[in-house]
């Protein structure tokens, strides 16, 4: 069997996510056959370097053998079992792992299964919470600009990235979104501080102003990543938990793409030293191996909802696969390599190689802008330098580097003219190289074809 009976059998029955599934008309499916740490390999024997971590979510490698391992193990004794009435072992060694490490104050765990359901968890709680509270009238969200929280109708309301958003628009609740911090929109030679704390007084503004019909603001820590990967300084966090805190409005945490590492600390949050009244993670958390997530929270919040059956208080929401026993495995194994192996402490070296990394495209005439938070560096391909006038995105260039690293045997998956490195943090310095080296070739191609 070769790539192309592959291909031809796949489009014939399959319809695949976030895709025009008439590009393949004249682009390539690409059938996997197997991976191995960064790496890929096709059914023609071709390799690609995963430089998105499988849609950010493979942290330590395809075919990692710790994890391999824990979750054969659990094969063994238990795949699944229903999570109401009944519990398991690795479920609650991974819920005790999860309150360990997560930040202070956290220290419920509710299990859902990808980081859309995560954040539809945390959004009823949290208006639920209210509800349980006396506070009926609590039932908005503040959300940002450019945000982006997962694609079922509730997150899609709560996000702001209008290619997902603008087609569902009828079906949305309405939410209150706030101009935010991305600090590509900075002034030159203000610093990302300066802008993120002169941006949180619009924040400031709505909250003072809403607060008493607004249940939480919902906010991805650092980096807006499906929002073309827009940074910000942990400063407006810090912010925003103290005006949360005086307006009695709940924090959202959603590090479902930045939590596990990504911004170079275990969680974003900790870079602004604070504690979110609800945390949801997902992606990272299984090491790319199985659909789960989870939603920390206080016991504040847990206690609000327990109490007699009869006074109908309890969260009665339900995911058949909650808690799924193989998943939990992996994600057990997951936190393991990263105590075992002091990850954050390791990955320093790749942060400082993929900084080194990113100096020569500063200069490049079609780059606006470099930016790096931890292991994730994005560039920013433009039609002007100067005036920063983006291409036109009909001309759809992010998808001529795409088609020009596969043939180089790396695959990276820009978001419209963004070019982004979010590896696997087994990648080695000189296969950073090799990105770097073929994204660099990739946009010269791109901005001239
Ligand atoms: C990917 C993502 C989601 C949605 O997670 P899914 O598992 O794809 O449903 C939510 N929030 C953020 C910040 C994400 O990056």
């Amino acid at each position: 069997m070769d790539n192309q009976t592959f291909a031809e059998r796949d489009l014939a029955v399959l319809w695949h996510p976030c895709t025009q599934m008439k590009d393949h008309e004249h682009l390539p499916m690409i059938p996997i056959k197997s991976g191995q740490g960064v790496w890929l390999e096709d059914f023609d024997g071709n390799r690609y370097l995963d430089a998105i971590s499988s849609w950010w979510v493979n942290i330590f490698g395809h075919a990692n053998p710790q994890i391999n391992a824990a979750i054969k193990a659990q094969l063994d004794t238990l795949e699944h079992v229903i999570f109401a009435g009944f519990t398991h072992e690795t479920g609650i060694k991974l819920a005790e792992k999860l309150v360990e490490i997560t930040p202070a104050g956290l220290s419920r765990c509710f299990y859902a299964d990808n980081g859309s359901a995560a954040v539809e968890v945390a959004l009823k709680m949290s208006f639920h919470y209210w509800l349980n509270s006396g506070q009926p009238q609590k039932t908005k969200f503040i959300t940002l600009e450019n945000s982006y929280h997962g694609e079922t109708l509730g997150a899609l309301a709560v996000g702001n990235v209008a290619l997902y958003k603008e087609t569902y628009r009828p079906m949305l609740m309405d939410v209150i979104t706030v101009p935010g911090p991305d600090c590509y929109y900075r002034e030159p030679g203000e610093s990302y501080a300066d802008y993120s704390s002169r941006r949180f007084a619009l924040m400031a503004e709505v909250l003072a102003q809403h607060a008493n019909e607004v249940c939480a603001v919902i906010i991805e820590p650092l980096v807006q990543c499906a929002g073309n990967m827009r940074m910000y300084d942990a400063v407006y966090l810090k912010l925003l938990r103290e005006a949360c805190d005086q307006h009695n409005v709940h924090l959202i945490a959603d590090e479902v793409a930045v939590g596990f590492g990504r911004t170079g600390t275990l969680f974003a949050c900790e870079q602004a030293a604070i504690s979110p009244d609800f945390l949801c993670l997902s992606k990272g958390l299984t090491g790319g191996y199985l659909p789960l997530s989870a939603v920390l929270t206080s016991d504040k919040i847990y206690q609000a909802f327990y109490d007699d059956y009869a006074k109908l208080t309890a969260f009665l929401h339900s995911h058949s696969y909650t808690g799924n026993a193989l998943a939990c495995s992996a994600a057990l194994a997951t936190i393991g390599i990263f105590q075992q192996q002091a990850i954050i402490d390791s990955n320093r070296r790749l942060i400082a190689k993929m900084a080194e990394i990113a100096t020569r495209f500063t200069e490049h005439p079609h780059v606006a802008e470099v930016r790096q938070t931890g292991m994730i560096l994005a560039i920013e391909m433009v039609k002007n330098k100067h005036t920063r006038e983006a291409f036109a995105w009909q001309e759809r260039r992010g998808m001529k580097v795409y088609q020009y690293a596969l043939r180089q045997g790396v695959l990276l998956r820009p978001l419209g003219n963004v070019i982004y490195f979010m590896p696997p943090y087994v990648i080695t310095e000189a296969e950073l190289e090799l990105l770097g080296e073929v994204a660099w070739q990739g946009i010269n191609h791109a901005v001239n074809n």
